[in-house]
């Protein structure tokens, strides 16, 4: 049990957006804990791609350095055709990124980010085992229950709560996001076998089919021990009850074998393989009621074909304090506005351009994801 009954600023959800939300609120000085469902922290999920645009935030809570220590620096995104190898772009990254954006791009193991942004927190303002289950706006505040029975009352609150959010639920009403007829395979490779093929594996490379189905391969480690991929095949439906479930290397053989000799070494590593849905909402026009307001996948779920999901997640968390930092608390409703007038654009820009799966496939500048800062952006 937590020894606290109210707190200026309750963070709901301690994923990537909402401990970076918690840990730039406390760089900023603010009364800020953060609540999560789990019992415990886990190294959940496999690669993710981390931009110039969030490292930059990441240098401001000390972690940046860390950060590309521990994962892996492509020197290109690369397009290739799945069947013939043909590059279809070479997106320059690497030495590139760090001079023309500002900071390292990189790729990196989920479990190993979320396990350095929570390391960050101070122990005694991130509550694990907290399932907020029920809220309620007040006149001078918000009273939230949690599963484990305690109640807790906040100034504001920050739904940082994923793809299911309860805040949304409670901002918008009750609504599923839809499966948006998309599924993703997810695995991280047995290296010994991968290497046994002889083949020099991209650090980051995109094989792209017909129908925009692919494969994203990357390296998740600096050091090269480790390479994930994931993909992306329309499917009618996903008939399952569970958030995923496993796939198989006959499966993968089905939908993508016969491609590229460097596919088919993808295909031939793989060992264990999950597959997942991809779950949508529409560009939302609301981001926050009164005392309450969402970032990241809470508010614009996308699908990860551009690989910023978690980044918007993240540049939402740094805008949200910039503004919080400009108005201070008691003026929350301002700077919400700010905060959305800052985010709403560049969110489901990034949002559209990621469902529709064009993202690099073709040679084009993508310095306006990269070289924006969010930490010294101008506020709407
Ligand atoms: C388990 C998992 C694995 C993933 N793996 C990958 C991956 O390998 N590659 C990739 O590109 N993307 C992955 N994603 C998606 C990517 O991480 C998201 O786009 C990004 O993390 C969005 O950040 P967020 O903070 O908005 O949401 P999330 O990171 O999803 O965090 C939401 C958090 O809120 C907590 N929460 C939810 N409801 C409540 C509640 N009622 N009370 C308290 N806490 C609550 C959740 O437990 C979770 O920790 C994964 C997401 C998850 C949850």
């Amino acid at each position: 049990m937590t020894a606290i009954d109210t707190v200026d600023i309750a963070v709901i959800g301690a994923g990537l957006g909402g401990a970076a939300a918690a840990a730039l609120l406390v760089d900023a000085g603010f009364d800020v804990h953060c609540f999560e469902q789990a019992p415990e922290f886990t190294r959940l999920g496999a690669g993710i791609h981390i931009g110039p645009n969030v490292m930059k935030i990441f240098r401001k809570i000390g972690l940046e350095d860390r950060l590309a220590e521990i994962g892996a620096h492509p020197d290109f995104w690369f397009s290739r055709d799945g069947t013939t190898g043909e590059y279809l772009s070479r997106i320059p990254l690497g030495d590139h990124a760090k001079k023309e954006y500002g900071a390292p791009y990189i790729t990196i193991h989920r479990g190993d980010l979320h396990a350095e942004q929570i390391d960050v927190l101070p122990k005694n303002q991130v509550h694990f085992d907290h399932r907020l289950t029920e809220i309620e706006e007040r006149d001078s505040d918000v009273l939230m229950t949690f599963a484990n029975g305690q109640q807790i009352a906040a100034r504001i609150v920050i739904g940082a709560d994923g793809i299911n959010s309860l805040l949304r639920e409670k901002l918008l009403g009750k609504e599923r996001p839809r499966y948006s007829g998309w599924i993703g395979h997810r695995a991280l490779l047995n290296m010994d076998k991968l290497r046994a093929s002889g083949l020099e594996f991209e650090t980051c490379v995109k094989w792209w089919w017909e129908q925009s189905r692919h494969i994203m391969a990357y390296a998740t480690k600096g050091d090269g021990s480790e390479y994930y991929y994931v993909t992306g095949v329309p499917v009618d439906s996903w008939p399952h009850e569970e958030g995923f479930v496993d796939s198989s290397r006959e499966e993968m053989e089905a939908i993508f074998g016969g491609g590229h000799p460097m596919v088919q070494a993808l295909i031939d590593a793989t060992e264990t393989v999950t597959k997942w849905p991809f779950w949508n909402r529409d560009p939302l026009n609301l981001w926050s009621r009164g005392r309450m307001c969402l970032l990241g996948d809470a508010c614009h779920p996308m699908r990860p074909h551009m690989a910023q999901g978690a980044c918007m997640a993240i540049e939402d968390a740094a805008v949200l304090t910039r503004c919080l930092t400009e108005t201070g608390i008691g003026d929350y409703a301002n700077a919400f506005q700010v905060y959305e007038n800052t985010r709403r654009d560049r969110a489901t820009k990034v949002q559209t351009i990621s469902n529709a799966n064009t993202w690099l496939k073709e040679p084009e500048d993508p310095a306006w994801v990269y070289a924006y800062d969010p930490m010294t952006a101008a506020l709407g």
